[in-house]
């Protein structure tokens, strides 16, 4: 394109917050031909709320969950939300501040962990009471000597609503491990990702999600922003965002990743086009191509839209 037709391209995105960085990239836009959404905060508003918190006794699910109300709270359910809040209290995770939160919403009194460690794409494991405490999914309880299998049918019940459940799990100083209960947060999809879905696919674009989250929740989400099954990449690690990105572009395909957090900044890099969105931070948009000042899907739409338009136009 000349630099006069860069020049328009790149005030028209600005005066619709979006940002290019420099003319290459309006250029290439255009010939994206699949869209890449990371879903926590990107197809979905990033604020979880916890919704359920499950018992496990004797080996099966006690009690249904959902009645999270303090006057009819089943003592079990309150001393696993009590250890999974303590233990995630150390994490800045937003599936652990909505633990946290969601227990000091119902009166449950969150200490602080004796010790405490991260375990990235899998979930938390401190020292709570003396005991080690679990709060992840099936694999971190697996590691640590734990068998997931008596809660499979809750686990599966809350994905399949698109919720992300989590394990508790517990291994005493001098014992076995034992499970305790799950917990799980739910997420709200944005307003507008069905539209952007919508209208890239009407573009003959591609449209694909990416997620650290399981397989179950994902599809639950990309079913209701009408994404197809088969283009679900779930359960990926942060470290393994890039080289998911780079498969699917070894298909041959030429993809836009939009991402919003620092765990999405390495597959943003190696997209043929990376799309930072709303708030993201500030590394999402440092390895980004493109920055959509709102926090709105239907600017990836856009950004297209203006790629294609100003480069059809002037040349
Ligand atoms: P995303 O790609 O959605 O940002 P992550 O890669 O951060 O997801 O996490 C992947 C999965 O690991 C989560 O869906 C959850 O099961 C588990 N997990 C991660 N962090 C935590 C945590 N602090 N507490 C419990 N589970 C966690
Ligand atoms: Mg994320």
């Amino acid at each position: 394109a000349t630099p006069a037709a860069t020049m328009v391209g790149t005030t028209i995105g600005a005066q619709h917050g979006v940002l290019f960085k420099g003319g290459d990239v309006l250029e290439r836009a255009k010939d994206v031909d699949t869209v890449v959404f990371d879903k926590t905060g990107t197809l979905t508003r990033g604020e979880m709320e916890l919704t359920d918190v499950v018992a496990i006794r004797d080996g099966a699910a006690a009690t249904d969950g959902g009645q999270l109300e303090p006057t009819d709270a089943d003592p079990d359910e309150s001393e696993v939300l009590r250890l999974a809040a303590t233990a995630e209290r150390g994490s800045e995770h937003p599936l652990a501040r909505a633990i946290v939160d969601g227990a000091e919403a119902r009166s449950i009194e969150v200490g602080d962990p004796d010790d405490f460690e991260n375990v990235p794409g899998h979930g938390v494991r401190a020292t709570v009471d003396g005991a080690t405490v679990l709060v992840g999914n099936r694999k971190l309880l697996r590691d640590n000597g734990i068998d997931p299998e008596p809660a499979a049918e809750t686990m599966t019940r809350l994905e399949r609503e698109g919720k992300t459940a989590m394990l508790v799990g517990r291994v005493p100083a001098d014992g076995a491990g034992e499970l305790l209960g799950v917990v799980a947060d739910a997420d709200t999809v944005k307003p507008s990702a069905r539209d952007a879905v919508t209208a890239l696919r009407e573009r003959g674009i591609d449209v694909m999600v990416l997620t650290g989250d399981n397989e179950r929740t994902a599809r639950a989400v990309a079913e209701q922003v009408g994404i197809d099954p088969e283009n679900v990449r779930a359960e990926v690690l942060p470290e393994d965002k890039s080289e998911a990105v780079e498969a699917i572009q070894d298909e041959g395909r030429r993809a836009m990743m939009v991402g919003d957090g620092v765990n999405d900044a390495p597959a943003l890099a190696v997209a043929y086009v990376g799309c930072a969105i709303g708030s993201g931070t500030d590394v999402a948009i440092e390895a980004a191509d493109v920055t959509l000042m709102r926090d709105d899907p239907l600017d990836v739409v856009k950004a297209i839209r203006i790629s294609a338009a100003t480069l059809s136009k002037i040349k």
